[in-house]
C-alpha cells in the first residue's frame, strides 16, 4: 500500500506552490502512525483545548480536531492560512492564529486549562518549551516533537553529560518521559535527526523557590559547564561568601547538581 499522507502533502504544497521553508523548521509529518500515536500520548479528548504550534498544512491539527477538542494553531508562515482553509474546512473546533508563537501572549489566548501538542520548529524548540513553562501557564501537558538530543537532554539525570538547565527547567515544573522515537522518513522533507515525541505532564514547581531567581542560579551555574560553581556562579556577579556558606561544595561542577540542590542553593543566595 502507499502512503497516502505523502501523496496527500504532496499534492497539497503543489497545488499552493508551496515548498517546506527549511528556515522555518518545516518537516512536514507524512506517517499516520506517528500522528495517531501524538494524540494518543497526549489523551486529547472532547472537554480539551489544545494549542498546537505551528499547524503546517493542518495535518496534525486535522488529528486533533476529530477528536473533538478545540483546538488553536498558531503558525507564523503567511502562506499557509490559505492552506488550512481548504484542508481544515468545516472543523468548528478550529481557530488559527496567525504570528509568531515566541511573540504572542499565551496567557492571553489561552487563559482556561490547556494542552500543547505540536510537531515543535527545531530551530526553536528550547525557547518555546522554556516560555511554556516558565511564564506560568495554565498548562497540563506538553506532547511536543523534538530531536532525540534534545528529548534527552529534557529527561536527563543529575550527574549526566547531557544533564544541563534544560533538564532543570523542565524537571522543575514537570514529570517529562520520552513516548516514542520517530525516523528522518516519517517527515517530509527528512530532518537530518532522529526526533522523538516527549510527554511533560505539568505539576507544581517541585520546591519553593523564587521563580526568576532560580532560573539565573541555574543558567549560570550551567553557563561554563566544565567550570567549579564557584567559578561560574561569581562570573556571572553572585556573592563569592555567600556562595561559601551556602552547604553546597563549590567546587562541585552545576551538572551535580540535583534540583533540590539548585533549590537550596538558589534560596540562600537570595537569603530566603
Ligand atoms: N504540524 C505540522 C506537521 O506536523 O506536519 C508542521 C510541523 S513543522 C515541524 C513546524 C511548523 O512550525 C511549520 O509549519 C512552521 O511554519 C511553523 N513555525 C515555525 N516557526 C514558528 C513560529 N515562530 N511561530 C509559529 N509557528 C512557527
Amino acid at each position: 500500500m502507499g502512503n497516502e499522507l505523502l501523496t496527500w502533502t504532496r499534492h497539497i504544497l503543489k497545488k499552493f506552490k508551496l515548498r517546506a521553508v527549511k528556515g522555518l523548521g518545516q518537516n512536514f509529518l507524512i506517517d499516520a502512525g506517528a500522528v495517531r500515536r501524538i494524540v494518543e500520548a497526549a489523551e486529547v479528548g472532547s472537554g480539551d483545548e489544545v494549542l498546537e504550534i505551528g499547524a503546517g498544512i493542518g495535518t496534525l491539527t486535522q488529528e486533533l480536531l476529530e477528536t473533538g477538542a478545540k483546538v488553536t494553531a498558531v503558525e507564523v508562515d503567511k502562506k499557509l492560512p490559505a492552506v488550512l482553509k481548504e484542508t481544515l474546512a468545516g472543523y468548528g473546533n478550529f481557530r488559527l492564529i496567525e504570528g509568531d508563537v515566541l511573540k504572542i501572549n499565551l496567557a492571553e489566548l489561552m487563559p482556561r486549562k490547556f494542552k500543547v501538542v505540536a510537531n515543535l520548529p527545531y530551530y526553536i524548540t528550547t525557547q518555546i518549551l522554556l516560555t511554556l513553562l516558565e511564564k506560568n501557564l495554565p498548562v497540563t501537558k506538553i506532547v511536543t516533537m523534538v530531536q532525540r538530543e534534545v528529548a534527552e537532554r529534557m529527561t536527563a539525570a543529575p550527574g549526566s553529560k547531557i544533564y544541563g538547565a534544560l533538564s532543570v527547567a523542565v524537571q522543575f515544573r514537570s514529570e517529562p518521559r520520552v513516548a516514542f522515537e520517530v525516523p528522518p522518513e516519517n517527515f517530509l522533507p527528512p530532518p537530518e535527526v532522529t526526533s522523538a515525541v516527549v510527554v511533560c505532564d505539568v505539576r507544581k514547581p517541585s520546591f519553593e523557590v523564587d521563580e526568576e531567581f532560580f532560573t539565573r542560579v541555574v543558567r549560570a551555574a550551567f553557563a561554563q559547564r566544565r567550570k567549579t560553581l564557584l567559578n561560574s556562579l561569581t562570573g556571572a556577579g553572585f556573592d563569592k561568601e555567600k556562595i561559601l556558606a551556602s552547604g553546597i561544595d563549590s567546587k562541585r561542577r552545576a551538572e551535580t547538581l540535583s534540583l533540590e540542590e539548585f533549590a537550596r542553593l538558589s534560596n540562600f543566595l537570595q537569603g530566603r
